[in-house]
């Protein structure tokens, strides 16, 4: 077993493990499981801070996105698609796929949205049904501040779909405060727990544009009009893979019971910025760095693979590297939930000081002495 630093999935607390291994019940007919299953949303949308609902779906963070769009998109439908980064850009496909028109909205892929000037461009053209935001662009680690982009495109009265797989509960989110409308989560980046399930908020105005469509959801799996009613009519439209549910539920309780866990992440991810940058590392975003992950250019002389192969190896450490348009050429170090403990991270930098020591990359310092140096 490695220990996994990857920006998703993160490490898994012995307690998440020990609820998914409790016996089963049949999650189709138990009466107490539908009211496990919606206390957990009730959980869930107390810590993202909002009224709205929030439904946990059977499958990958990939699920809430489709679902998201699945929902919202009628044929015809213009939807603005904020793109500063490949899972920014993604969201068209899934648009595209439910007969939308995605409209790209793509900036630099260093910055992060410069929200003045999608102020000005909405001044132009805001006829959207809907648009897509990415919270934290994973492949790059690119942060967009949804506190100020959502209340601006709400203020045109387009509904808001936001990607915070990767982000949530290492960065702030308030979903009413910040007028989100479709949140979607993931269990296995900050929440910690293993990979299987995602979850979406749901606005009241949201659920309104559901019922009102004139034409069918083009989808049953990732519909999500089919979980309206559930707990009243104690029927769910899937099986519900109650073991992972338990495992989530735990997760939750966790992050519930960890007040300082958006300190601490800001705390970490400042120091490993530092130590980085210091040592003579470039961080691969000129702004815009998420608490959550941070990546690094990877150093001339080298390759990703070289160091991610030594790394795993050498010193049983797992980072990742990235892909499609950054494939090769960057290095991802994950410090977000369990992952975000300061011991990790100066084990992390320890190991990567020896590896590049290796690879005859010179680093003009020791990243771990950095690292400790900066936490202070
Ligand atoms: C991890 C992640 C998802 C879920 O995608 P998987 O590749 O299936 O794990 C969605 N959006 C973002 C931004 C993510 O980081």
């Amino acid at each position: 077993m490695y220990d996994i630093m990857t920006p998703g999935p993160t490490q898994v607390r012995g307690n998440v493990l020990a609820a998914r291994a409790l016996p089963c019940t049949n999650p189709d007919l138990d009466p107490d499981f539908f009211t496990f299953y919606k206390e957990t949303c009730e959980l869930i949308s107390s810590l993202l801070h909002t009224g709205n609902q929030t439904l946990i779906l059977g499958g990958e963070g990939i699920l809430g996105l489709e679902a998201a769009c699945a929902s919202l998109t009628e044929p015809g439908d213009r939807v603005l698609v904020l793109d500063n980064g490949v899972f920014g850009k993604g969201f068209a496909d899934f648009v595209r796929i439910y007969g939308g028109k995605p409209v790209l909205y793509t900036t630099d892929y260093l910055h992060t949205l410069d929200v003045e000037a999608l102020a000005g461009y909405l001044e132009q053209d805001h006829d959207f049904k809907y648009a897509t935001v990415v919270h934290c662009d994973t492949p790059s680690g690119m942060l967009n501040d949804i506190s100020r982009i959502c209340p601006l495109l709400k203020s045109y009265g387009i509904l808001t779909v936001v990607d915070s797989v990767s982000a949530m509960f290492g960065e702030e989110v308030r979903v009413d405060d910040f007028c989100i409308d479709l949140l979607c989560g993931g269990s296995q980046k900050a929440v910690s727990a293993p990979p299987g399930l995602t979850f979406v908020t749901v606005s009241p105005a949201a659920w309104k544009t559901m019922k009102e469509r004139r034409t069918p959801i083009a989808s049953f799996y990732a519909n999500l009009m089919a979980f309206d009613g559930y707990f009243e009519k104690q029927w769910f439209p899937y099986t519900m893979p109650i073991s992972d549910i338990r495992g989530l539920r735990t997760a939750f309780e966790n992050i519930k019971a960890d007040p300082d866990m958006l300190k601490r992440h800001a705390r970490i991810a400042q120091a490993v910025r530092t130590a980085l940058t210091s040592c003579g590392l470039t961080l691969h975003t000129r702004d815009g760095w998420s608490n959550t992950v941070s990546v690094f250019d990877v150093p001339a002389g080298t390759t990703a693979s070289a160091i991610l192969t030594s790394l795993r190896e050498d010193h049983n450490l797992m980072l990742a590297g990235s892909f499609d348009v950054l494939e090769g050429q960057v290095i991802r170090i994950g410090h977000m939930g369990e992952n975000a403990k300061e011991e990790k991270l100066a084990a992390v930098m320890k190991a990567l000081d020896a590896v590049m020591a290796k690879l005859g990359v010179t680093l003009t310092g020791s990243l771990e002495a950095a690292y400790l140096r900066s936490l202070g």
